[in-house]
Parts: C-alpha cells; structure tokens; sequence
C-alpha cells in the first residue's frame, strides 16, 4: 500500500498520513495537489510532502480523494524551503503553505462538486449514488453540505467519494472555475478555401460593401499573420462589430478563442540596456569577482548612482547562462517604474508578481514557472520566493534594508531577505543585496567578511548629493514663527522652486488628518474600543480611525466628556498638510501619496506618472514616497518633522531614521544643479540628524554598533520574541509569566519579559511578549527545541487553553 503524508492549508503542527488509492498511484508524487478529508466534513486542497511504502499497512488511515493533476505543482526544492522556513521561523508547514500558494491553486474555502458531463455508466449506481448524480449539475457547483440537505443523506462523503472514483462526477474545487486562463477572440476562415474560391465570394459580397471590406482585410492580414485577432481586424478594416457578425452568419468566417498570457511586454531586446559609465562598469566587475568567492554580496551605493543599470548587466549575464533571475523589491510601489525599465530590455521574458495582481493572474505566473514558460525573471514583492523556480541562478534584493521585507502577521513571520539566502544556498545561487543606507545587519557581515562588499559611491552624471539644511524647529517655535508646519524656510524655498517650474516632495511618516483629537477643555481622547491606542482623524473619509484594528468611528461634534465643542487636532498627517499646503500655495497642483490614497491597483502609477510628466508640482506622502523613485526635477524635499522618528521605543528607530531620511533627501538633486532638503527638528544636535547631514553611514554605524553591543542587540545576538495574546488579562499575564520562568531555566539572563508591548491590546486581545537574545553562535535547533519544549510543558495547564501564542524570530 502506498502512503503520502500531506500538508493541508491549516495552522496545525505536523503533516498527516493519508493512504493513496491505486488508480491514482502512478499520477501523484511529491508536491502534488490532492483532495483529502481532514474532520468530518472538511475537504481540503493537501499537497503531498513525502510518498512511501511501509512494510505493513498503517490502520485507520483515510484514502486521498483526488489528485487535482497528473504533475507536482510544488517542486522538491520548494518543499525543502517550507520545511526551512517552518522551522527557523518556528510556524507551522501549514502557514507556510498558505502563504506560498496563490488562493487560486490553495482552495481552502467550502469544497464545490459537480457533475462530470462526460460521463458514461459502466456499472450500476447504489441507491444513493443516484440520489447524488442527479442532484447535481454540470455548471451549478454545489457544496457538500447543500448536497447533504438536497438529498437528505446524511453521511453523503462516502458515496460522493465513490461517485468520484467512478469519475462520475469531480471535485470542482474553486481551480476548476477560478483559474481561468484568459482568452482573446481569433477570427479564421470557416472552411480551407482555394484562391479562385476566394476570389468568388468577395465577387459575391459586391453588394455589401463594408463586408466586402472586412474580408480583404482579413486576406491581407493573413499574408503575414497565422494568428488573427478580432480586435485587430476590425482596425484594420474599420467596421464595427457586426459587420463581422454578418460574415460568420454566412460561414465565411468564423471566430474561436485562444489564450494569451495576460502580460504582454514584448521582444526581448538585450541591446536596449544602458551601457555602464566607467564606476558602474568598475563596481559591476567587482560583483562578478565576489560572487566567485562569496554567494551574497552587498552593493552599497549611494542614491541615483545607477545601480538598477547594473542590476540589468548581471540579469543579463544571467539569462544568457540560461539561469532565472529574481528582483525583489520591498514594496510593490515601487515595481511600475522598475517594471518599465526592465521591460525595454528583458521584454516576455520578464514577469512581474505581487499582491496586487488578481489570483488568476498569480496562478498564472505559477504556472508558467513550472511549465518553463517563457518567463525567466520575476520581479516581485517578498512572497515572490515561493514561486516555482526550476533553474535559478541570481537573487537580487534591491533596497535591502527595507522593513517590509517582513511579514509581522500572519505566519510565517519571515524575513524574505534573509530566506532569500536560504533559497538561493538550495539553488546554489547568488545574491546581490543593494541600497545606499545598509541595515545594520548587513553591513557587519559585509565587513566581517562573510558577504562580499562593492562601493559605488558617485551619483549617475557625478550630480551632487543634496545639501541638507537643518531647521530649528523648537527655536522657530519659541520665536512664534511656526504659524504652520511648513517652517518660513521650507515655505520660501517651495516657492522659489515653484517659479522655477521645479518640483517639491514632503514627507511625514503619518497618514490621516491629525494623529488625534483632544479635547481642549478637559482633555478627552477618544481611543478605540477593542485597542489600547488612540484613533487617528481622517478628515476626508469623515471617520477616526484605529490603525491597528481598522475600526472606524464617527466624529464627535462635542465632547463626549464636558459637552463642550473644543475637539482640537493634535499633530500631523498628510491630509493636514496637504490642506495647508493648499492653502499656501493655491496655485500649486498637489497631490497625495499614502495608503489612503493608493488603494487601487493603478492608483500609485497614476501618482507617479503625473508627477514624472510635471502635471503635479507638490508631492506629499508618507514613507512612500522614500523608496527608490526616480524623478529628475525635483529640487527640494521637506522632512517634516525628523522627531517622531527618532523617538521611538525602539533599538531600531534610529537605524530605521538614519535610513528614511537619507533616503527621503536622495530624490533630490537634478542635473547641473545641487538639491536641498530642509530637514525640519527640533533636536538639531541629535547624532542622527549630524550623520544624515553629513552622509556618514560609516560614523552612523559605528555608533550603532556599539549600542548594540552594549545592549545585547542584533548583529551580536539573534533575538527571538515570543508573543502571548488572550482575551483575559489575567490569564495573559499568568501564562506568560510562568512561560518567562519556564525558559529561564533553560536560558538564565537571556529571558527578558514578560512585558506590556507600547500598544497592549489589540483586537480586544491583551498582549504580553517575552524576549529572548541569544548568542549568534548558540545551535539553532537546540534552542527552538528547548523553547518549544517549555512551551507544551506550560501550555498543557488547562486554564492556558484560550492563549494564543506565536513567535517572531529575528523582529524588525
Ligand atoms: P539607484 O537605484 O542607484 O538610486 P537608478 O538606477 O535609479 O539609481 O539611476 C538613477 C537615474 O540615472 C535613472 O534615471 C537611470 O536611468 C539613470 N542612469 C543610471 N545609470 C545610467 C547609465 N549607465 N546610462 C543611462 N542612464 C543611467
Ligand atoms: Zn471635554
Ligand atoms: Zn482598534
């Protein structure tokens, strides 16, 4: 008897055994998709992790439903990665699969079943196999449990699992209706017609002449098309529609559906790179010279230095190997004006993955992947490591040292930078991390030695670095001079620039109206019901919002408290400014980036695009507009307020507010003309600010390394946080208090916690988190083993039952 044990889509420790019925023994095999059983009623999509042939049979084991396809949709090295990423990042094989497949290959939702047309009886039905089949229908899916209630059978699995054995009918799971390739209408002649043939029936369609004139243009096209589409041919030939209709109805013609891939980018064409000015060139070498020796290199080049250009050498290189590349990027935001510059170069042979895209259109890449398709680089958002590489070859992570390389929530909490390295060491692959403001991280290991490290430190057309002008916002304040938060100089210096038809960005890392409102009578705040935060005023949707759990609330016309109408805004967001920004310079086209506004899947491009073609002078927008735009007009930034983000409880915030205003000030700066950045504080002497000013990310560095040294921080030490949420606080506090003590045991001083996070409830859940730094030279199994250990042991007591735990290894 074959076995497989499976992976289902759920978060639950483990894989289960299932037994693999004969007929399908010969079409399944390690990565495929099946239909299996898992609770009563539950069918789930498994996919299969380990096929073997025990000595005696194992009891009690259900049978596999179904095989979706007769080929792995999951390739091994694949399932290496997800039994990695469980481990190190301590979820279960489930979440990783949950969070690798597109939903349109994943089906967890209500299984559907449907009758096979197709079908011929070879045997006779039971009894209640035909109450099923003629229950159903060919094109009306129905749910088990609708089956049940139609038919009135009460355990209708069983039978319906015969019924699909017999192939009688399928398990229509959502694949079958969801993943649907997408198709264009073709027209072609109705019959294979001889020249003189032809000559005569357009001899025949003298009297109509627009249909006289579709067909000619139909012959034309023919002369150097084998395919031809509707839409074209009713160009070419300019009739309408049913000029067309006229033809088929008298079966000249006749029209049929082919599939197209949904992304077309056209020729490749290699020659349209840039070729490398002579620092590119140098820094472009000494990669390929790394990369002999050391399988991840870091490129630490200042901001417009060009180092998508030699990113574009190296994808080269690589396709030319005929190896895959993958081109992460930490936000789709940023992929449209990455995308339009690879596509030049890389045409088809590009493809572009990331949340935005619907699921047909993931599945799709999926599939292309596997079926080597023509798609040899992908360029994607971090969930792009889960796709089905067969032969990668280069991993670039552009803009490495982004935080939203990690996914806080769900599981798995990974890191997709560091899995990056994981994948590419089991593809024997290399990786190229860029950025100009290096994580910590990275730039030790670069100058430990274990990566290879290439400067390049000269700006594309040698343009300056901007000049970087600290405001004394504190002082401005004291003077009575901060009627706004534009300051005078930032206010008089957009100005100059708008008469110069030059552009402006401001940034604030803030969405929203206000940060809050407050009452200026008795101080009243209004906070969010289910979280210990307080809501954030959005003016234009009319609401306050809790950011952290998305509840929206009306705004109060009164306080609530005192009854008095004092609600004042506290603090800024972008809608603020871009109210007052209006309202100073009115003239002036503004527009908005954040989340609010980028919602829809075009909306961002739409932002950028006009404000690439200088239709919007001011831009303004959160951490958003920080990362990687290029634009070639902009001659001054405003950093807002640099406070709020130093001041964060936080061993990151000042690494993480080096990083963004460096980045914020780096798009600005023109050809032949230096940029400014005014950089608004009321700290002006802080560390940060000086290094920012100075560009010193080697002094920025230093300094940090020695807090984290002295504070037992990464890169000296892995952290692995450890998250406890319940509905009681009581119970939260007890469970995490005993599980602190717990690992104590096991691990001494290098527990810290329990402890209440900055933000204590979320989602009407109490939260308590534990600490735990270790050495980086501690065995990384030894010390999940002994946490999970300690976990089941304090856990089994029955009033932890309602606690929710998680871990977050390496937190950012
Ligand atoms: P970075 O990613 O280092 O910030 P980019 O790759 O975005 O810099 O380059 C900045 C600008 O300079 C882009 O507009 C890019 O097209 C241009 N550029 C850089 N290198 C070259 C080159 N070798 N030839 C032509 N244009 C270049
Ligand atoms: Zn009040
Ligand atoms: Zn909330």
């Amino acid at each position: 008897m074959l076995y497989a044990d499976v992976v289902l889509p759920l978060s639950l420790q483990g894989i289960y055994s299932y037994s693999v019925p004969s007929n399908i023994e010969n079409s399944i095999q390690e990565g495929s998709r099946v239909i299996v059983q898992f609770g009563k009623k539950r069918f789930y999509t498994a996919i299969v992790f380990k096929i073997y042939r025990p000595e005696t049979i194992i009891p009690s084991v259900k049978e596999i439903i179904a095989a979706l396809e007769d080929y792995p949709i999951v390739i091994p090295i694949q399932l290496r990665f997800w039994e990695w990423m469980s481990f190190y990042y301590m979820c279960t094989l489930g979440d990783v699969y949950r969070a690798a497949l597109p939903s349109a290959l994943k089906l967890e939702s209500e299984t559907y079943i449907s009758l096979n047309p197709d079908f011929e009886a070879t045997e006779l039905f039971s009894a209640n196999e035909k109450k099923i089949f003629y229950s159903l229908s060919a094109d009306k899916p129905q749910t088990i449990s609708d089956i049940e209630k139609q038919t009135s059978l009460s355990n209708a699995i069983t039978t319906i699992k015969l019924l699909v054995d017999k192939q009688a009918i399928y398990i229509s799971e959502n694949i079958h209706n969801s993943f649907s390739a997408k198709t264009v209408t073709a027209v072609r002649l109705s019959k294979p017609y001889s020249n003189d043939e032809l000559n005569l029936v357009l001899d025949d369609l003298k009297r109509a002449k627009r249909q006289q004139q579709l067909l000619s243009s139909f012959l034309y096209l023919k002369e150097n098309n084998t395919v031809i589409f509707k839409k074209q041919l009713l160009e070419e030939a300019d009739v309408t529609p049913s000029i067309l209709s006229e033809l088929t109805k008298k079966e000249i013609l006749e029209t049929y559906d082919i599939e197209t891939s949904r992304f077309d980018y056209g020729e490749t064409d290699l020659d349209a790179a840039h070729s490398l000015n002579s620092y590119q060139q140098e820094a472009y070498e000494k990669i390929k010279e790394s990369f002999i020796e050391k399988d991840i290199t870091l490129l630490h080049g200042v901001t417009s230095s060009g180092k998508t250009e030699i990113y574009i050498q190296l994808i080269k290189d690589a396709i030319k190997d005929g190896k895959q590349v993958l081109y992460l990027l930490p936000e789709i935001a940023l992929t449209t004006q990455i995308t339009s510059r690879l596509k030049t170069v890389f045409g088809n042979k590009l493809a572009v993955y990331h949340s935005k895209f619907n699921d047909n259109e993931r599945a799709e890449i999926w599939k292309s992947l596997l079926t080597s398709g023509e798609t040899q680089i992908v360029l994607g958002a971090r969930s792009s490591i889960f796709l089905p590489f067969t032969n990668l070859g280069l991993i670039i992570v552009d803009e490495e040292h982004e935080g939203s390389y990690k996914q806080q929530d769900p599981a798995p909490r990974y890191n997709a930078r560091n899995a990056a390295s994981m994948l590419a060491n089991m593809y024997e692959a290399k990786v190229l991390l860029g950025t100009a403001t290096p994580s910590i991280e990275t730039y030790y290991n670069a100058q430990s030695g274990r990566y290879g490290f290439v400067k390049l430190d000269k700006r594309y057309e040698n343009i300056e670095l901007p000049h970087i002008a600290v405001i004394n916002t504190k002082e401005l304040r004291r003077k009575k001079q901060m009627k706004s938060i534009i300051s005078p100089p930032l206010a008089e210096k957009t100005k100059e620039a708008l008469s110069k038809k030059e552009q402006i960005i401001l940034f604030q890392n803030r969405r929203g109206f206000s940060s809050m409102l407050e009452c200026k009578t008795c101080s009243w705040t209004p906070l969010c019901i289910n979280c210990d935060v307080s809501l954030t005023y959005h003016k234009e949707q009319r609401v306050m919002l809790c950011h952290y759990c998305g509840a929206a609330y009306p705004v109060p016309h009164e306080c609530p408290e005192c009854h008095t109408p004092t609600l004042d805004n506290h603090g800024y967001g972008t809608e603020r400014i871009e109210e007052e920004v209006n309202n100073l310079f009115p003239e002036a086209n503004i527009a908005r980036m954040d989340i609010d506004t980028t919602r829809g899947k075009k909306s961002y491009e739409h932002i950028i695009s006009k404000f690439e073609e200088n239709e919007t002078q001011i831009l303004i927008g959160t951490q958003m507009v920080s990362k990687g735009l290029d634009f070639d007009n902009v001659s001054v930034v405003g950093i807002l307020n640099a406070d709020n983000l130093m001041n964060h409880p936080d061993f990151r915030a000042h690494e993480k507010a080096f990083q963004l205003m460096t980045q914020v000030s780096g798009r600005a700066g023109r050809k032949n003309k230096q940029g400014l950045v005014i950089l608004q504080t009321s700290h002006p002497a802080h560390p940060i600010i000086k290094y920012v000013r100075q560009n010193d990310y080697e002094s920025f560095y230093l300094s940090q390394l020695e807090e984290r040294k002295l504070f037992r921080y990464p890169p000296y030490f892995r952290l692995i946080s450890i998250v406890l949420r319940a509905r009681d606080e009581r119970v939260v506090e007890t469970a995490s208090t005993s599980f602190a003590q717990a690992l104590r045991q096991s691990f001494g001083q290098r527990i810290l916690g329990p402890g209440k996070p900055p933000i204590a409830r979320i989602q009407s859940l109490y939260i308590r988190t534990i600490l735990l730094k270790i050495e980086n030279n501690a065995s990384i199994q030894k010390v999940r083993e002994t946490i999970l250990h300690h976990q089941s042991e304090v856990l089994k007591n029955p009033a932890f039952k309602s606690i929710l735990l998680h871990y977050d290894v390496d937190p950012v």
